[in-house]
């Protein structure tokens, strides 16, 4: 028998998540992100799901669209991190994939380019994020060097959003002013949304949204959020009970000892650790649904393994299954629970990890 951890990819509830974010802004189109293999859900999977809807994808870098192209995937792509030296705009040339111009040296590598037909691209201002993005002076200049560049054709606007999901920090209102100022002459579309932008700030809808988290079903603003009811789950990570244990009062569970039972406690062993991507950092008490009913993590993760209280499952077996995270857990909580965030639990799973598309 295979070890038992898998994640099961819901295709329909990330193709239901990506029309939703269309419908909060039918007038825009959508990159949908799924970069860093989707966030963890399978990137050609994710890309056939939405082939014949998809505006376009978003991935990180020329190697995230080769797997795309490979496999048959014809929607335009971009490369949000841009190129990384002037060679792969032959590539981005030959593929069709269109680069995020975010540096003065990515600007001077597309202009002094010789393609044999012209290139788009997304010009990157900095508006506050202070990450990547051209000042913006230095992107007015480059907007006007591009527009005169007889290879460049169409130019999206954008910029990217430090604390969209602080729904009542000013600091979204004082990007939009900035970026509003400085691209007022200008007649190309514009992008700033990413998901939280897109579920919580009607002024940063733009002629293209970015959806990245949300298609994955977690809400990047507070659950209780309206806008955040419609998403369905994307992703169930799932185990099983390979071990159980009755202890005793006082007994210390796994490395460390952390936590001591302190009344005699059902255990159980869960294969998944921290080599598959579960956070180690994960506090006792981290949610998990064994047979269906929550429960929690004791004890510290180790590498291939995790311990759980098994007192709200008195009937729980070996080979019982264990949600780690999906309908019965959201990914949030786990993610809060560990002092992380949803992206990072997704995106960290290891290619132990099998996925299962359905
Ligand atoms: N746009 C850019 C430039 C990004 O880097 C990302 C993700 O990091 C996104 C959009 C999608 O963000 P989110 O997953 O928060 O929707």
């Amino acid at each position: 028998m295979p070890r038992p951890l898998v994640a099961r990819i819901d295709l329909a509830a990330i193709r239901h998540n990506y029309r939703y974010a269309k419908q909060l802004a039918p007038a825009s189109r959508a990159v949908a992100v799924i970069k860093a293999n989707a966030y963890g859900h399978g990137a050609v999977a994710v890309a056939r799901t939405l082939a014949a809807e998809a505006d376009a994808f978003g991935v990180a870098c020329a190697e995230e669209a080769m797997e795309l192209r490979e496999s048959g995937i014809d929607n335009p792509i971009l490369l949000m991190e841009g190129v990384f030296e002037p060679a792969e705009l032959a590539l981005a040339e030959r593929h069709r994939l269109t680069p995020v111009v975010h540096s003065p040296e990515q600007l001077l590598w597309l202009l002094q380019a010789r393609p044999g037909r012209p290139l788009s691209c997304w010009l990157k201002m900095d508006t506050g994020m202070h990450r990547v993005g051209l000042a913006p002076r230095a992107f007015q200049e480059a907007y006007r060097c591009l527009r005169a560049c007889p290879h460049v054709a169409d130019i999206v606007l954008m910029s990217h959003l430090a604390r969209a999901d602080e729904l009542a920090h000013p600091g979204t209102t004082d990007q939009l002013a900035v970026f509003d100022a400085h691209v007022r002459d200008m007649d190309s579309p514009q992008s700033l949304a990413n998901s939280a932008a897109i579920m919580g700030w009607t002024a940063a809808r733009r002629q293209w949204l970015r959806p990245g988290i949300m298609l994955y079903g977690a809400t990047p603003l507070p659950a209780d959020h309206p806008a955040s009811a419609p998403l369905r789950r994307g992703m169930c990570l799932e185990s099983a009970l390979i071990a159980i244990r009755e202890l005793d009062a006082g007994a210390a569970v796994g490395y460390g000892g952390r936590f001591v039972c302190s009344t005699p406690t059902r255990v159980g062993v869960v294969s998944i650790g921290y080599a598959d991507g579960y956070p180690r950092h994960a506090r006792d008490g981290t949610p998990v649904a064994v047979k269906g009913r929550r429960t929690r993590i004791i004890g510290r993760v180790s590498m291939d393994m995790l311990t759980v209280d098994l007192t709200p499952v008195p009937d729980a077996r070996v080979g019982d299954p264990v949600q780690l995270w999906g309908d019965r857990v959201d990914p949030n909580e786990v993610a809060a629970a560990s002092d992380t965030i949803a992206y990072q639990l997704f995106a960290g799973l290891s290619r132990r990890v099998r996925l299962i598309h359905q």
